[in-house]
């Protein structure tokens, strides 16, 4: 069976970076890219706030970037799923869905977590012409403009006074006649002057014009559940803020996660509840994810797997 002292699992910036970290201390770590290799940031243009990149990066190029650089130091990248990962015992047996079976002295999960949109057609159709999950990645674009953000929770609450500081106007279109949001984001969201919830409202479509690749949108087909009445704003982004489900589907009853199902790591750590699995980037963070938080916990996660090797000995 092939072995390895360091398995990553996830191709976003935190699994890169753990790989260059893991790959440069001489663990010859094995990274599988999972689904969608690269992960959520191959779904967006322009990435403006990632240091480093004086010009900005769009981000499919970052984590080509980001790959090469871990590849140069010998991380082995493969396409790839990981079925199940048996966290009963060390080694810990991991299979993949090619039917290969390795065994790992360390495992870093860096699965991330997946953004919740409505599921209607033409939000899928203007993904990355208007169409945003992440107002601190996106909402420059949109200066002095107004948009639109879609949700009522803590994230939507938090994503409308982001946008409200340097949008024109900003509609937070909410299903319900209130916010889900904690209190004081409520009254955050009430005291900002540019933001107007349409309460009772939902979404119908997604409007705009597409000219070859080029994609804009350019409004919002409401309607309100309350009275059946149909409008269209006119908004030139739109923000889905429904939430995020962190991709844990794998270690469920195996490794401590809170109620959404976040991995729980110890504090100041990337340490998960088995000694030998660690926990890095948006899988385990709910309030930051960024990439460049997600990097941070990638080299803290390398780090403190060759620490744990190195105490095995
Ligand atoms: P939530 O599940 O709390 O909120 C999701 C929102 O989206 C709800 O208002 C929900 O409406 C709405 N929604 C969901 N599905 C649909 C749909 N199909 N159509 C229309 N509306 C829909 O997710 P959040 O990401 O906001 O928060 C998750 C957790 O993370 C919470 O515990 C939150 O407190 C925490 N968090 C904390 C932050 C902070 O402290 N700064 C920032 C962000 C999150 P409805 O209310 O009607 O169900």
């Amino acid at each position: 069976m092939e072995k390895t002292k360091c398995l990553i699992i996830g191709s976003g910036p935190a699994g890169y970076t753990a790989a260059i970290y893991a790959a440069r201390a001489d663990l010859k770590p094995i990274l599988y890219e999972g689904l969608q290799p690269g992960g959520q940031l191959t779904t967006t243009t322009e990435v403006d706030n990632f240091p480093g990149y004086a010009d900005g990066v769009d981000g499919p190029t970052m984590m080509e970037d980001l790959k090469k650089q871990a590849t140069r130091f010998g991380t082995d990248a493969r396409w790839g799923m990981v079925t199940n990962v048996d966290t009963t015992k060390r080694p810990f047996k991991v299979n993949i869905d090619d039917g290969k079976e390795i065994e790992a002295e360390t495992i870093i999960i860096a699965t991330g977590a997946t953004a919740k949109y409505l599921g209607i057609e033409s939000e899928e159709k203007f993904m990355g012409g208007g169409v945003s999950a992440c107002a601190t990645c996106d909402g420059f674009f949109y200066k002095g403009k107004d948009v639109a953000v879609i949700g009522g929770g803590d994230t939507a609450a938090e994503e409308a006074t982001y946008l409200a500081n340097m949008c024109n106007k900003v509609y937070l279109i909410h299903r319900r006649d209130e916010l889900r949001a904690s209190k004081a984001m409520q009254k955050r969201v009430f005291n900002t002057p540019n933001i107007e919830i349409l309460w009772n409202h939902e979404v119908k479509e997604v409007v705009g014009v597409e000219e070859g690749f080029n994609k804009a949108v350019n409004g919002v087909i409401l309607f309100n559940n309350k009275t059946g009445e149909e409008k269209k704003i006119d908004v030139e982004g739109y923000f889905v803020a429904l939430g995020h489900t962190p991709n844990t589907d794998l270690f469920k009853n195996k490794l401590e996660m809170d109620n959404i199902g976040y991995l729980i790591t110890k504090p100041d750590s990337t340490a998960s509840s088995v000694d030998g699995i660690f926990a890095a980037g948006d899988v385990q963070d709910k309030h930051f994810r960024q990439a460049i938080t997600a990097a941070g916990t990638g080299c803290m996660a390398a780090m403190e797997s060759e620490r744990f090797i190195g105490e095995q000995v």
